[in-house]
């Protein structure tokens, strides 16, 4: 008996320390370059799917649009014994007091929500954008193919939801196609909303906008390269954090920041053959993306996207112009880079959702001492935890100690004027949780 215990313990302790789950490997083996081609392609031949398009037809436009993802989601469900519970979240949005709004219109999301067991009220959230749009936002009759804006992240949403679908998670995930994108990010702003006023707990977002080019303006090719965008600070932050951050620190480590990392860092141990490129700011240079709304009521989100964009083939009408050809046509869609981005996705959903939550409270301490204090609130489902640590200029949390039985620690030697520091939950299956900054000071 005794010496089956220390196997299970020893097997145990390697699988903590090794850190890989097999099953991991499984969800990227099963992310179909084919099935997002496909979607691609159907998605493209709604001719238009500018969000003021016709929502009557059953070929054309936004409404023939949405409703086959939800019948994709539906069929999805009917292969997981109706493991998804999938809706309509909608937002009206009128022509009055909105520039970009050329009728009055419906702004319809489709919401699939894969609940988990453990903490069904938990959300790690992944999504694209239903909508399209040509040169001018407003013109909605127009052909606007959208196929890397974005029915690339459109796709990789569904075939995500294909490859998790088959598993069972602790926390719940939600794919969603948002609409709206182009005129305002209405569709993220309706879905922000609805998730506080249901007091969804949001673990964060996980925002897809073009995930399938890899041939940039600038004539290079790149199918390696992809871009996680993340806001330093959260927007919504109040003036007191923000004055005590001037003594404290927490400038570049928000916690979509965290999430970023996390992402990161996921990216790096499972597919270590691509290159995850964490960019220190919201979105793009002045621009917009659908996890800014979120961000705005104090959730984490951040944006994954191609490193190499081609401003000839997006928001541009299908034309020729000296001899350049403009439009988002999907000849220029890489279909096996959309299929990495979207198995980046589908592993950090995964991983994320089988973890346990992060300690809502980690307080540090150590002025004037020889050594850093760290002291944070027991989580239940965690076996353990991961005290991480960095030097203050570095973007990734390089350094980690894991501890169990206690929450409090001392790590002896390591000023805490040198370095930064954080705490994560681990569960029994070796996932954890997005590391937590410290939110208080232990005196
Ligand atoms: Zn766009």
């Amino acid at each position: 008996m005794k010496y089956h215990f220390s196997i299970a313990l020893l097997l145990f302790s390697l699988f903590i320390f090794s850190q890989t789950d097999q099953k991991i490997y499984d969800i990227i083996e099963a992310v179909s370059a084919e099935r997002i081609e496909k979607d691609i392609q159907t998605l493209v031949n709604f001719g238009t799917r500018n969000t003021f398009s016709d929502t009557i037809s059953e070929t054309r436009g936004i409404g023939a649009a949405r409703r086959w993802i939800k019948s994709e989601f539906e069929s999805i469900s009917k292969n997981c014994n109706n493991c998804l519970n999938v809706f309509y979240q909608k937002d009206f949005v009128t022509k009055e007091g909105n520039k970009r709004v050329p009728h009055d219109a419906w702004i319809v999301n489709v919401v699939a929500i894969q609940k988990g067991i453990k903490y069904p009220n938990r959300y790690i959230i992944m999504s694209g954008d239903i909508d399209s749009r040509g040169s001018d936002t407003m013109e909605f009759t127009k052909d606007a193919p959208g196929a890397n804006d974005n029915a690339s992240g459109m796709a990789g949403t569904i075939e995500a939801a294909r490859v998790l679908s088959q598993y069972k998670f602790e926390n719940s995930i939600i794919y969603v196609g948002l609409s709206g994108e182009e005129q305002g990010l209405f569709g993220g702003g309706g879905l922000a909303k609805y998730a506080k006023e249901q007091n969804w707990d949001i673990i964060g977002i996980l925002n897809n906008d073009m995930i399938g080019n890899i041939k940039g303006v600038d004539g290079v090719i790149d199918n390696r390269t992809f871009r996680i965008f993340s806001e330093p600070v959260p927007a919504n932050e109040t003036e007191r954090q923000r004055s005590l951050r001037r003594f404290y620190g927490g400038e570049v480590d928000g916690i979509s920041r965290q999430l970023a990392r996390y992402v990161h860092k996921r990216t790096k141990v499972y597919m270590p053959e691509m290159n995850p490129m964490m960019i220190y700011r919201l979105d793009r240079f002045g621009r917009g993306g659908h996890h800014r709304p979120f961000n705005d009521l104090g959730f984490a989100g951040i944006r994954i996207m191609e490193a190499h964009e081609n401003y000839t083939q997006q928001h541009q009408d299908i034309r020729e112009e000296d001899g350049i050809k403009y439009g988002d046509v999907i000849e220029h869609v890489n279909f096996d880079y959309a299929k990495k981005l979207t198995a980046v996705n589908a592993i950090n959903l995964a991983c994320l959702a089988w973890a346990p939550p992060a300690p809502k409270t980690v307080a540090i301490g150590g002025i004037v001492e020889p050594s850093a204090k760290l002291k944070w609130n027991k989580v239940e489902g965690a076996v353990g935890y991961k005290i991480y640590w960095r030097d203050t200029t570095s973007p990734t949390w390089d350094n980690s100690r894991y501890v169990e039985n206690t929450t409090e620690f001392t790590l002896n030697g390591i000023v805490i004027d040198n370095s930064l520091f954080g705490v994560a939950a681990v569960g029994d299956n070796g996932h954890e949780s997005v590391v937590k900054f410290p939110n208080k000071i232990l005196r």
